[in-house]
């Protein structure tokens, strides 16, 4: 029996040498019992020997789902982020380059290309951070020491049959620490259950092959309920104190929305079809109708701050204008470039950032920013926004 508690202990406590024969002995015996069940999941002996040769765990990964659920930061530092000048420019760039596999992505899963386009720039900044960690070290590991262990057994044989089947080589298979890989971070049983060939070479290839990534991704939005030409929603305009009812799977018919006088924002009519009103930061932000189109793309992730950027990433890679109302804060969000210029000017006070800054606010910068907000006098929030770049502009 592997004993959690204590090992994830030894870990906090910086590991002597003498922690960790035994937890190599647990793993030994963890594998043995993998093995068997592999064997009886029909994945064959040589794959599953090879594929764990010489294995080790990789003990860092644990403290990651420990330290979940992350930081809790406010939509609209989420979606600046995500939802950059910058990442407009790449994935319209991304997009000509990929057009003919962006079409017949569109074509065969009836898909819209910018709504395939906008996942592969969140996941994945459109192919460029795919993740590096071994998937079959660190699916092995979470099931053998990870307080999911039953989830991430089933990730880990899923792996094993990917490499099985040769759609993606061993030594591709590298991802997030909790096993995400790929264009569109797909997790393995997600692989198997989506994953499309779309440039037809008879493999499934969603780490090297963008068509396939964009094929999947297209058909994972399809399975989720997806229906072509159907916008995802749109923003609107509420009249003055509304207080009517509200929220994504509170779905009513365009109609109903229309006679509690609410608008598109730029004052046009609401079509068809129904939608839910979806209110992020409350009636005195910005608001959206959103359909069930929006509830495909909140399948792949399933968070609505995470469907409104993939959202608002699609309106803009199409030419739109983005979102129009105003946040209700003084504090606004910034985007990577802004946020790598607040490293910078605190790496210039002496602050400790984690490292070269790059625009990646982690535990460091977060600390750095406390920091600095006490010193100066600023509220302490942690948070990389507009009141803290302006204070380091102004040289405070
Ligand atoms: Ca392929």
């Amino acid at each position: 029996m592997i004993r959690i508690a204590s090992w994830t202990g030894a870990l906090v406590l910086t590991i002597c040498a003498a922690s960790i024969l035994p937890a190599r002995a647990d793993f030994r015996s963890c594998l043995a019992s993998l093995r068997s069940d592999a064997l009886g999941k029909g994945i064959s002996a040589a794959t599953f020997d090879t594929a764990t040769s010489g294995l080790e765990p990789d003990m860092d990964i644990l403290k990651f789902e420990e330290n979940q659920p992350e930081f809790k930061i406010p939509i609209w530092h989420y979606l600046a982020g995500l939802v950059d000048d910058e990442r407009v420019a790449d994935g319209k760039a991304k997009m000509r380059q990929w057009s003919q596999a962006l079409a017949t992505a569109e074509e065969r899963f009836g898909v819209d290309r910018y709504a395939i386009a906008a996942v592969w720039g969140v996941e994945s900044n459109f192919g460029e951070a795919t993740g590096k960690r071994p998937l079959v070290q660190s699916l092995a590991t979470l099931a053998c020491f990870g307080q999911r262990a039953a989830y991430f057994r089933g990730e880990f044989f899923a792996t094993l049959k990917i490499i099985e089947r040769g759609d993606v080589p061993a030594d591709r298979l590298v991802g997030s620490w909790a096993g995400a890989f790929g264009q569109t971070q797909f997790m393995p049983s997600t692989f198997l259950r989506m994953a499309v060939d779309l440039d037809g070479d008879g493999k499934r290839d969603v780490v090297d092959s963008v068509p396939d990534a964009l094929g999947s991704t297209a058909n994972y939005l399809h399975k989720s309920g997806w229906t072509a030409g159907v916008p995802w929603g749109f923003e609107v305009k509420l009249p003055a104190d509304y207080g009517g009812p509200s929220g994504r799977t509170n779905k009513h018919p365009m109609s109903f929305w229309a006679q509690r006088g609410i608008r598109r924002i730029d004052g046009g009519g609401l079509g068809e079809g129904s939608a839910g009103l979806l209110l992020p930061a409350g009636a005195k932000g910005p608001a959206f109708l959103v359909t069930r189109n929006f509830d495909a793309i909140y399948a792949y992730n399933a968070a609505e701050s995470y469907a409104l950027a993939i959202s608002t990433l699609s309106d803009r890679l199409r030419g739109g204008p983005g979102i129009a109302t105003p946040w209700p804060t003084n504090d606004r969000g910034l985007s990577r470039a802004e946020r790598k210029e607040v490293q910078t000017l605190l790496a210039q006070r002496g602050y400790d950032v984690g490292g070269a800054p790059d625009g990646n606010v982690g535990t460091k910068t977060r600390e750095a920013i406390l920091e600095y907000q006490g010193r100066v006098g600023l509220d302490r929030t942690g948070l990389a926004g507009g009141i803290v770049f302006d204070a380091l502009r102004a040289g405070r």
